[in-house]
């Protein structure tokens, strides 16, 4: 695939509860949205999704950017760290919120550790990145939503209910990829155990189709890709989660939004090409990996600076 195009390249490495790992980035600078496959299970689907180049596995990855400690989200952080670094002097930065880090275990901690905090900005390269809050069961876990030279991406997965940020960033968004994790009447028949059904269903669990269909409905004019993810390889089918998905579009009158499936065992490339402005900020950002912008000037998703 060339790379050097305008627009966002996307690309769900893995998803599922056996592990989670989303590419993005522009073609010069890229991040990894979790990194719960082995590093060579990034690195073979990387190559198998044309995300070639001259970094340590291919394409620039410039961070990683971690939601929460759960292992299907962290587990080769250690590895990686190593195998990204073995050219590069500088650690790259693994990014997390403070209540993460304290719970990542020692085995797999990154070098690099930078701090991440819901609703406050910051650059990777060319890409402009806010955490937001989500409600699962782990102290302090974000969701990531990604500005692509003017392409916004949202990486939403591991949430037990929508909250109204949620929706907010939803309805912004170019390319989704949001959980579709469990068909209700499937977990509550399948054979987990009652204290299990009860957490993945809870508002600290995983979405189920119907609430991912409610979260969908939300869709802003400029959806244009929609990946389910996460979906539960016992309480859940591709095709169900697809059901839901294209009904909650249709009810609202879209037809245009391509729907793709996350898979566990495969890539699954998104490209959008949605030609818009640079982002522009009108305040200077500092362009180091780990700039902060303050939220009054950050948020994607507030009065924006980047109009
Ligand atoms: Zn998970
Ligand atoms: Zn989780």
């Amino acid at each position: 695939m060339h790379l050097l195009h305008r627009g966002a390249i996307v690309v769900v490495l893995g998803s599922g509860s056996k592990g989670n790992c989303t590419y993005v980035g522009d073609g010069k600078s890229g991040v990894l949205i979790d990194c719960g496959l082995s590093t060579r299970q990034i690195a073979d689907r990387m190559t198998l999704a044309g995300l070639t180049g001259d970094g340590p596995l291919g394409a620039p990855i410039d961070a990683v950017l971690i939601t929460h400690e759960h292992s299907d989200h962290v587990s080769a952080a250690g590895v990686l760290d190593r195998r990204l670094a073995a050219e590069d002097a500088l650690a790259v930065p693994f990014y997390m919120t403070e209540g993460t880090r304290r719970r990542v275990n020692s085995k797999v901690m990154p070098r690099n550790v930078q701090r991440s905090r819901a609703d406050h900005a910051f650059r990777v390269g060319g890409l402009l990145i806010e955490p937001i809050s989500v409600s699962h069961d782990t102290p302090e876990p974000v969701a990531y939503l990604i500005d692509v030279r003017g392409t916004r991406v949202g990486v939403i997965t591991d949430l037990g209910k929508s909250t109204p940020g949620v929706e907010r960033a939803f309805a912004s968004l170019d390319v989704a990829v949001l959980e579709y994790n469990h068909d209700l009447t499937m977990l509550r028949d399948g054979p987990y155990p009652p204290e299990l059904k009860r957490r993945i269903e809870g508002p600290w669990g995983h979405l189920s189709n119907d609430q991912a269909a409610e979260i969908t409905t939300r869709a802003g004019s400029r959806l244009s890709h929609l990946v389910l993810a996460h979906l539960s390889e016992e309480n859940n089918t591709p095709a169900r989660a697809e059901r839901a998905a294209s009904a909650a579009l249709h009810s609202i009158g879209r037809r245009d939004v391509t729907v793709l499936v996350g898979s566990p065992t495969e890539p699954v490339q998104v490209v959008a090409t949605r030609p818009t402005a640079p982002v522009r900020p009108t305040a200077p950002v500092r362009p180091a990996r780990s700039s902060h912008v303050p939220p009054e000037q950050g948020s994607l998703f507030g009065p924006s600076p980047w109009a």
